[in-house]
């Protein structure tokens, strides 16, 4: 993990003053149990002064201290990716330049300069959008290009990005919005989050947070979701700028509560479909963390419950939540895409898609339906959507915009009603269509699922 800061003031190696690394001499250090830190200068001329922060984790040494589960061990992005490791990272090298402290020219410390700072690697699961949508508002004109994951394997999907932020601004602003900012895009911090991480973060928070647009999240997220902290801190925020933090927390838990309510709604309904069929292998396409899957194994009736995801950190999550055991045979977890064929699925004879299509743009619905409805061809198929229609009654969910960030498309119930007639009929099957959660007379279900069998 690289992070590169460019200056090109007219006297550029103050930034070698700044950061407390001479230009010349190659600076390196351990960093706890985990990793090492060399701090180096590709660039020195009078035009441009660039200052390099290599971090190397030891993933080995990681494994060795414990904690997470055990196959993300061995296959996870912390070498690569920069996350809250570079947090610390840039808490221990670059300490003096993040607390404004330089003690040969302290008339540099507020200085606006020209910078350009660039990360290797992020990980962006909100993709681009969400980068912008954080750094845009501090005054950065910011690059993202993405790495997809692997292209032959049709894995286009992106969310590893290079950053580039090119502002002009004093040092320390910049490292503290990285130091903030990095481990809000990190779902998997490697510490402990308490009341000492909150007081960092209004520290390197000053100045900037309070009036950040995406305030709420940011601190959310910092702080690993912890409601009480994240109250705590948005309320001390408000100190600086006022605005009715408490109302924001509780209105984003009243409808994430209501949302899960709904949820359990819609996996219950499709377990008792699967279980009325009378079908006694069932797959779920898209299983995420296994929460149909559970459900499904309780019914005995079931000789053979398979569970499919192409997102292999949900299916490790599924096998912590489901506690699988290696040998188990009623239950499988595969790890797959619905875009290919798949010969391990056959012989299920009902399927369900639990608010999956809206994450495939149309010509990966398209080969999804194929698949599903072509090759495999269940007896039975379930299929749960949104209803876009009701979307205007979701508290905090701006017009026009979708309920998740990865959705491709939200359908309307005439929509959804039209795509499903269409497959119906291209692929011989009767289909009816149902509301999930409580009817409102006129936009109906919050949820629409779609019942195709044949
Ligand atoms: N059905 C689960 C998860 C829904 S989220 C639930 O209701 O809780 C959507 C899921 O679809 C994610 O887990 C995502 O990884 C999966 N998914 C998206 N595209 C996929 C594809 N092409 N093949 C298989 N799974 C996919």
């Amino acid at each position: 993990m690289l992070l590169t800061i460019r200056c090109t003031s007219e006297t550029p190696d103050d930034l070698g003053y700044l950061l407390h690394k001479h230009p010349e001499r190659p600076f390196h250090a351990p960093l706890g149990s985990w990793g090492q830190s060399y701090v180096v200068y590709p660039e020195n001329s009078p035009q441009a002064c660039t200052a390099s922060l290599l971090l190397e984790i030891d993933a080995v040494g990681l494994v060795r201290r414990g904690g997470g589960s055990a196959l993300d061990h061995y296959v996870n992005d912390r070498p690569y990716a920069a996350s809250s490791f570079f947090s610390v990272a840039l808490n221990t090298v670059y300490r003096d330049a993040l607390l404004k402290k330089c003690k040969h020219r302290p008339e540099l410390v507020d200085r606006p300069l020209p910078l350009q700072a660039t990360l290797s690697v992020v990980k962006s699961r909100g993709g681009a959008a969400f980068l912008k949508q954080l750094f845009e508002p501090l005054g950065y004109q910011v690059e993202c290009t993405p790495h997809p994951l692997d292209p032959t394997l049709g894995w286009t999907e992106a969310y590893y990005f290079t950053l580039v932020l090119t502002a002009e601004c004093p040092l320390h602003q910049l490292l503290n919005h990285l130091y903030v900012l990095l481990p809000v895009l990190d779902a998997e911090k490697h510490y402990y989050i308490d009341e000492r991480e909150l007081e960092k973060l209004l520290s390197r928070g000053e100045g900037w947070l309070s009036s950040h647009p995406m305030k709420t999240t940011i601190v959310h997220r910092y702080l690993n979701r912890r409601a009480h902290l994240t109250r705590e801190a948005l309320a001390r925020l408000q100190e600086e700028q006022a605005e009715d933090a408490e109302e924001v927390v509780q209105k984003a838990n009243e409808a994430e509560e209501k949302l899960v309510r709904l949820h359990d709604t819609r996996l219950d309904r499709v377990a008792e479909l699967l279980k009325d069929s009378g079908a006694r292998q069932v797959v779920d396409l898209g299983c995420g963390s296994g929460k149909l899957l559970g459900r499904l194994r309780r019914f005995r009736q079931f000789d053979r419950v398979v569970g499919m995801d192409v997102s292999y950190s949900s299916l490790t999550a599924a096998k912590d939540k489901l506690r699988y055991e290696e040998g188990e045979t009623r239950l499988e977890l595969v790890h797959g895409s619905l875009l290919y064929r798949d010969s391990r699925l056959q012989g299920c004879e009902a399927a369900a898609l639990v608010e999956v299509i809206e994450h495939l743009d149309p010509p990966r619905l398209e080969a999804c339906q194929r698949n599903l409805f072509g090759y495999l061809k269940p007896r039975l198929v379930v299929i749960t959507t949104p209803n876009r229609d009701y979307n205007q009654l979701f508290p905090g969910l701006p017009a026009g915009q979708f309920r998740h960030r990865d959705h491709r498309f939200e359908w309307t119930r005439d929509e959804f009603r039209a795509w499903s007639d269409q497959v119906a009929a291209a692929y011989g099957y009767r289909v009816r269509l149902e509301g999930l959660g409580a009817e409102h007379p006129e936009l109906g279900a919050p949820s629409q699922m779609a019942v195709f069998e044949r």
